[in-house]
């Protein structure tokens, strides 16, 4: 007999121990059924030894091991061990996440695909190729191409349109062509679905696993199954496919590298990026992370060699520029509902050419407050201390925190003034707007609110290629990776709004969310225009954009964040708290402050509650630790989750986020 250390999915930092007759030859990395409780379930072996801490006489025995799915190798098990101790999330937890639901269930799988339903007989390694690369691209392909076969981190810093992705393309086929895999990960899967379709068009005989979290349960194992057994040459998804067993791996790809989705937000908190750096270090391959603006970690890694740097400094398509960027200075231009004459003239002119134009709104809804004028009473939601947005479309007060919905009241609760009025604007009310002012023009809006439904963004977006609109109204949504070839004018309302937010990233993010913006239009031989509404038209980021100066950005952020003590010069986790009470929350952060002393190179700063502080009834609150040594930050981590209390019952629930990048 021997002792089997299973990961179950159960909420207890630790491992499982069952005996396990020598004839059932299981083995770490295997899936296995065994009791727990009352019924059994499914956990994978993690290592297999001779003795127990338990007692021999309370051990039970494992039921019996599956193999309707391949043994998960050793260097995944790695990946996992390293993921749940860097994260301080168990690794029972990490290992059933990183699982595919019918895994660690007892339903039996799919059934594997008929091979008369796949592409048999084809070649796998067949490549449509796209233009031939330029310059630029020729030297990414080959200095990438001279590391297969070992681990080195590249930085492809290419301009929107510069043909990163086409890059991306070649040296897939480099690798399927050695008979190995490629993982290429990108944000969100359901805005690119012209991405998907590239793939598809460039391996025709490939089979490529598309993995992300919107899948069905049966389409999600299937093709989890198809790269872990290696029958998957390319693996495209989203964050949770850097989790995929992947035999012949060698390539990975992260796309859009700098983009906050890649963070996942609960359970294991950990960065898609990062984890793929660590998957390609095991898997000893290349890693390629591919930005037009990389994030300020990753161009710090590049700046001191740690990821070799590639550029791709012009657009790919001959002829084809970067936008002219302005901004409108909102204090000496007349705005007409939001819109500055300048940007209302130069929609006009797109409309006359027959061109289409995108006007930027980083907020949904029709207004963003819903106020007494009389008496200053604002609609705000009962559950969190935030407004209410007034949605016009069916009349609702919607919290974009919680959810939470109501009726427009009739009258102000406080002083039975019938006259509410909506302050400020979303997309819905710049939509009225546009409509207001250009009658005969079809104006398209996209935010989360009408892109609810599976596919209907994607309709949307595609029939945006092909020139439906003529004005397209939206948020971020509309930001990332599309082609469209008409569209010669990008506006920019609001930008300001996170100028002036106490989060240090926000620079950060906003050079990126316009550039990426602003990348959309311009693409074909037309020149584009982005046309920045600003009451702070001198403000250096806006002029390093002017400039499309990314590098000059990067370097005066980074010099302020290394004398501010900001990442990535040290490091940070934050400890984060919620309870109905405030006062229960801050008490609680208070004495976990406490249970373990800071070592030498680690400060932990005081308890602070987010901004938002109130949201869906709880009240929230943080400690954020930092230090300059991640492996100081780390030894303490650990020691310090140990210390916490495992449960809620004090009615507080917590949670550690290594490396975050919300604090809101
Ligand atoms: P990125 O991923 O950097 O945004 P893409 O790879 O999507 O850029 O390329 C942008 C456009 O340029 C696409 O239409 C692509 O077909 C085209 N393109 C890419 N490389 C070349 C090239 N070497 N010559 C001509 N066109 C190219
Ligand atoms: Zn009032
Ligand atoms: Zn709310």
């Amino acid at each position: 007999m021997r002792v089997l250390r299973v990961a179950l999915e159960v909420p207890v930092a630790k491992l499982f121990d069952y005996l396990c007759d020598d004839a059932m030859a299981a083995a770490a990395g295997d899936r296995v059924v065994v009791p727990f409780g009352a019924r059994e379930r499914v956990g994978v072996v993690v290592e297999v030894g001779d003795g127990s801490a338990v007692a021999g006489a309370r051990l039970k025995t494992v039921v019996r091991v599956l193999d309707n799915a391949p043994r998960l190798s050793a260097d995944w098990l790695e990946q996992m061990r390293f993921l749940s101790s860097y994260y301080q999330r168990p690794l029972g937890e990490t290992v059933a996440g990183a699982l595919p639901p019918r895994l660690r269930s007892l339903k039996p799988l799919p059934k594997k695909r008929k091979a008369a339903q796949e592409n048999v007989g084809s070649d796998p390694a067949q490549f449509a190729p796209g233009p031939a690369p330029n310059a630029a691209q020729t030297q990414a392909i080959e200095r990438i191409g001279a590391a297969f076969g070992r681990f080195r981190p590249f930085l492809l810093h290419g301009i929107t349109g510069s043909g990163k992705t086409e890059v991306y393309l070649r040296l897939i086929a480099a690798v399927v062509a050695r008979g190995q895999q490629a993982l290429a990960l990108v944000p969100e899967i359901g805005l690119t679905p012209q991405l998907e379709a590239r793939f598809r068009h460039a391996f025709p005989g490939a089979r490529i696993a598309v993995l992300h979290s919107a899948l069905e349960d049966t389409a999600r194992t299937q093709a989890w199954l198809d790269a872990a057994r290696g029958e998957a040459q390319i693996v495209l998804g989203t964050r949770l496919a850097v989790l995929t067993p992947m035999p012949k791996l060698g390539l990975v790809v992260v796309d859009e590298e700098h983009d906050p989705s890649f963070k996942q937000q609960e359970g294991l908190r950990y960065s898609g990026r990062d984890a793929a750096i660590l998957r390609a270090k095991l898997a000893g391959c290349p890693v390629v992370l591919g930005t037009a603006t990389p994030s300020l970690e990753t161009w710090q890694n590049a700046r001191v060699g740690r990821y070799e740097l590639l550029t791709l400094p012009e657009r790919a398509v001959p002829g084809a520029r970067l936008p002219t960027v302005r901004t409108v200075d909102l204090r000496e231009e007349s705005v007409e509902q939001g819109l500055a004459k300048t940007v209302i003239e130069a929609i006009r002119s797109r409309l006359s050419r027959g061109e289409q134009s995108l006007v930027f709104i980083n907020r949904r809804g029709y207004a963003p407050v819903l106020a007494c004028e009389a008496c200053g009473w604002a609609a705000g939601c009962k559950r969190c201390s935030a407004r209410l947005v007034f949605h016009s479309k069916d009349r609702r007060l919607r919290c974009h925190h919680c959810g939470a919905e109501e009726e427009i009241p009739r009258t102000c609760p406080t002083c039975g003034n019938v006259d509410l009025k909506p302050l400020g604007r979303g997309t819905q009310r710049v939509e009225e707007t546009l409509t207001a002012i250009f009658p005969e023009a079809r104006i398209l809006r996209i935010d989360r609110d009408n892109s609810r439904k599976r596919g209907e963004l994607a309709r949307t977006l595609e029939g945006i290629g092909r020139g439906e609109g003529d004005i397209l109204v939206g948020t971020q949504l509309l930001a990332k990776g599309h082609d469209f070839p008409n569209l010669t004018l990008v506006c920019v309302l609001n930008a300001d709004s996170a100028l002036l937010s106490t989060d240090y990233r926000s620079a950060e993010r906003l050079f990126a969310t316009l550039a990426q913006v602003g990348g959309r239009s311009g693409r074909r031989e037309q020149p584009g225009e982005v046309l920045i509404q600003t009451r702070f038209p001198g403000h250096p980021m806006y002029q390093a954009l002017i400039r499309h100066d990314y590098a000059g950005f990067a370097g005066s952020q980074l010099e302020e964040r290394e004398s501010a003590g900001f990442p990535p010069f040290v490091f940070e986790a934050a400890l984060r708290a919620e309870a109905t009470e405030l006062a229960t929350t801050m008490a609680f952060l208070k004495a976990a402050a406490l249970l373990v002393p800071a070592p030498e190179g680690v400060c932990i700063y005081n308890p602070v509650p987010h901004v938002i502080t109130r949201r869906a009834g709880y009240e929230r609150a943080q400690i954020v630790v930092q230090s300059p040594s991640r492996p100081a930050l780390q030894a303490f981590l650990a020691e310090w989750n140990a210390a916490l209390p495992a449960s809620a019952s004090s009615g507080v629930r917590w949670h550690l986020d290594v490396d975050p990048i919300e604090f809101d």
